[in-house]
């Protein structure tokens, strides 16, 4: 690819437009801008797109197709536009342009201006939520006798909590200039002080952003005939942070969803634990009670909402659940773009060997289908990789693992993907 190419006017009719609601309005033919990715990115990018090209032809017999449109971003972007450039400003405007996007691994640039190039990804195109389905997939060997008790989707806020990036290095004169001034407040209210030698950090949460979090969380319960959404906190430990997302989660629920959802107190009191049709419950767990109850009664369990770190935890464990992080699809979501993701990293060791499992990659693309709606191409995709897997033919990740199995490279199981379409 010679040069990165710039939205423009005449590409207006494959643009997948944003309605009022902040629903995605997908055309026939709409434009895809997809990041490669970094290691192992361009072989699970070249093994996903040739699945996800297979199943919309196979759905639509040409009457919809996606035009993939490559954009850059890490090493591929600092290639072309220089070492301190990994996210080129192209990248992030191709993406709120087509609305929609999809993307391999990246490398966190060492010594760069980016923590990570995720975290600003999500941060500077506002893609507020953190969309991780966990489903069971006949056939992938998984560490719990009953993996296919969990169907659930985590919405993990993406902007605040801790990953802010408000912090300050242990003996700074910046951190010990934020200590001396807590350690007043504190002293003051009757607290305890901490050594001004300390490292410090700071976890905002904000109303507005628990807000429209949870209410993404409820508009995908109510559409998806999901029973209950869970708001997983820490609030008896952090009262006025994880706490308040607790509140400020049953006040938007209350006052926004009033009509369909009620509390689980709701459910006993009132309804003597009959859940009423179209009425969704609203409940919430500690997030230490959480990692049990994923492991205890994962059925109980279908729409999660929760502050940023308890996200990334929760979602990589019940990812495990499942069968692990190479079949883990993502995406972050905001209220005029949405970008698809695989979960896990680059596996450096790996990169250019045509090895690994491009399943992330395959399933979130599949996520991607059906959030534009494309529901038939997304059930053949899963249809055939659910084949493939029972026939034994896989990845070295899950030959290792299973019995009896063909071990394959990365295009030889997107190959077998494809053909069991037919
Ligand atoms: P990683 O790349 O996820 O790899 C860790 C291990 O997970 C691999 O060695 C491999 O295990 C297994 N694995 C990962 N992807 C696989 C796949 N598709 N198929 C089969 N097995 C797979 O984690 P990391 O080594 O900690 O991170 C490497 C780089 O990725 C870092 O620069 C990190 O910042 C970046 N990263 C990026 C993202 C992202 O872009 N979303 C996320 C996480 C990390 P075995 O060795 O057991 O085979």
């Amino acid at each position: 690819m010679k040069n990165q190419k710039q939205p423009d006017a005449m590409d207006s009719a494959n643009v997948i437009q944003w309605d009022a609601q902040n629903r995605p309005l997908a055309p026939d033919f709409p434009i895809i801008p997809f990041i490669e990715g970094d290691g192992i990115g361009p072989d699970i990018w070249a093994a996903s797109k040739s699945v996800l090209d297979a199943a919309v032809e196979r759905a639509y017999a040409g009457k919809k197709r996606i035009s993939w449109r490559e954009i850059l971003a890490g090493e591929k972007a600092q290639a072309k536009y220089g070492p301190a450039n990994p996210l080129p400003k192209e990248t992030l405007s191709a993406i709120s342009h087509y609305g929609v996007a999809i993307k391999g691994p990246l490398t966190t640039p060492v010594g760069g201006g980016f923590r990570s190039l995720n975290v600003a990804l999500r941060q500077i195109l506002d893609l507020y939520a953190c969309v991780r389905p966990i489903r069971y997939l006949e056939g992938v060997p998984a560490p719990v006798t009953h993996p296919e008790r969990v169907d659930m989707v985590i919405f993990r806020e993406n902007t605040e909590d801790v990953y802010a990036g408000l912090e300050w290095p242990a003996g700074s004169a910046d951190a010990r200039e934020l200590l001396t001034l807590v350690n007043a407040k504190s002293k003051a209210a009757g607290g305890t002080t901490v050594s001004l030698e300390s490292a410090v950090g700071i976890k905002p949460m904000s109303r507005k952003n628990t807000d429209r979090l949870v209410s993404m969380a409820i508009r995908y319960a109510l559409e998806h005939h999901r029973e209950s959404v869970t708001l997983v906190h820490k609030g008896n430990i952090m009262k006025y942070t994880e706490g308040a997302f607790r509140d400020w989660g049953y006040g938007v629920a209350r006052e926004k969803y009033g009509d369909v959802t009620l509390t689980e107190a709701d459910l006993y009191e009132k309804f003597q634990g009959k859940q009423p049709v179209g009425r969704i419950v609203i409940k919430d767990r500690i997030a230490d009670a959480m990692f049990q109850q994923l492991l205890l009664r994962p059925e109980e369990y279908d729409v999660i909402a929760t502050p940023n770190l308890n996200g990334d935890y929760l979602s990589d464990a019940a990812a495990a659940q499942v069968g692990g992080l190479g079949m883990a699809p993502g995406a972050n979501i905001g209220d005029c773009c949405a970008l698809f993701e695989a979960t896990h990293g680059t596996a450096p060791k790996y990169a250019g060997q045509d090895k690994v499992n491009p399943g992330s990659l395959i399933l979130s693309g599949v996520e991607m289908l059906r959030f534009i709606h494309w529901d038939e191409a997304a059930k053949y995709v899963v249809a055939a990789l659910k084949k493939t897997i029972s026939q034994g033919v896989v990845t070295y990740d899950l030959a290792r693992q299973m019995k009896g199995a063909k071990e394959v490279r990365c295009s030889e199981f997107g190959a077998a993907i494809v053909r069991n379409m037919d």
